[in-house]
């Protein structure tokens, strides 16, 4: 089969041929029909992440499952099936739950979406319904990972709700605040290039950051925001999200930064803020994401700007880096 290797910070990802893995036990062999390019693989390629080299990644994955191990009781081959970015024990209470990055024995899949095949636990696979696409079911690791924030975050109907960031993860903050109730949602982002996907996602506003932004926010939302989603992860974002929010407000981190941030405590603390992180997802989001595109609500497909083949991907990654107008890149392993 074809893959994309990672090769090491910078060094353009390594198309080779490996052998077809081979389901074992209670694996499925899937054969990938989409995997979606993640800022964490951004940040795998720039070396900031510090992944291991020699690895194929992707893990926005979906495909069509064409092989069984022995043991597989309840997925039938011609099924197309989507899972979670990592792989777990599958008997601790975090892989119960599904929430499988806390598991104490989680790992990267063997081979994952950047490339033409790979296995998948049964346990840990999501089938998607007939009226799903490849695509639709590579959106849904991004997708679950805004509606595990949005949950946290235990918003309502009246909640005054600011996403700061519009990459995938505060367009889907966005679009979940709208489907669990939220009406006033403000959509700031540094630039106005996503601003027609913040509003299809559902945003009621969108604001350019700049001099007059606080000003704005307060002005479109009626008043400071109860919770900030801060989705951008750039430096110095969770420390505006903190002022920004307003008394007695909820700050959820949900952006990847590798920087150190600077905190002043005496403005989280004047203000009684609660500072939540989210880290991916469990089993709950993921059912929730697959049943919400399930029954029609696929404004998410907007996302979608471009879709490549392996050979592609050292080219669109570069692009995400050099801020090319692209929001989500699908990889399309057979084309
Ligand atoms: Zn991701
Ligand atoms: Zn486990």
């Amino acid at each position: 089969m074809k893959v994309a290797v990672y090769d090491g910070p910078r060094q353009p990802f390594r198309i080779e041929e490996r052998p077809v893995p081979v389901p074992e036990g209670d694996e499925l062999l899937v054969r990938v029909g989409r995997c979606g390019i993640c800022g964490s693989d951004v940040s795998t390629y720039t070396g900031a992440a510090g992944m291991e080299p020699g690895v194929v990644y992707g893990h926005e994955f979906a495909g069509e499952v064409v092989g069984l191990g022995g043991a597989v009781r309840g997925i039938e081959v011609g099924q197309r099936v989507t899972a979670q970015c990592v792989t777990g024990c599958g008997h601790c209470e975090e892989c119960r739950q599904g929430h499988l990055v806390f598991c104490p024995e989680w790992r990267t899949h063997p081979s994952g979406g950047f490339g033409q095949f790979m296995t998948i636990p049964e346990r840990e696979a999501y089938v998607l319904p007939p009226a799903l696409s490849f695509e639709d079911g590579a959106l849904v690791e991004p997708l679950a990972v805004g509606l595990h924030g949005v949950r946290l975050s235990r918003l309502d109907a009246t909640s005054r709700v600011l996403v700061l960031g519009a990459g995938a993860i505060g367009l889907a903050a966005a679009f979940w605040a709208r489907r669990l109730g939220a009406q006033r949602i403000a959509v700031a982002a540094t630039s106005e290039r996503r601003k027609s996907f913040a509003f299809e996602m559902g945003a009621s506003d969108f604001i350019t950051i700049g001099e007059e932004a606080e000003g704005l926010i307060h002005g479109s939302l009626g008043g400071p925001p109860d919770i900030v989603f801060e989705c951008a992860g750039a430096a110095g974002a969770t420390m505006r999200a903190m002022e920004w929010v307003g008394p007695k407000g909820r700050v959820v981190g949900m952006g990847y930064g590798l920087h150190p941030e600077q905190i002043t405590t005496a403005v989280p603390l004047m203000k009684e803020i609660l500072l939540q992180f989210s880290m991916t997802y469990d089993r709950q989001d993921y059912e929730e994401v697959i049943a919400t595109l399930a029954a029609g609500h696929l404004e998410p497909r907007c996302m979608v700007t471009d879709t490549v083949p392996l050979e592609g991907l050292t080219r669109a990654v570069e692009g995400l880096l050099d801020g090319a107008p692209q929001c989500k890149v699908m990889v399309d392993p057979w084309a």
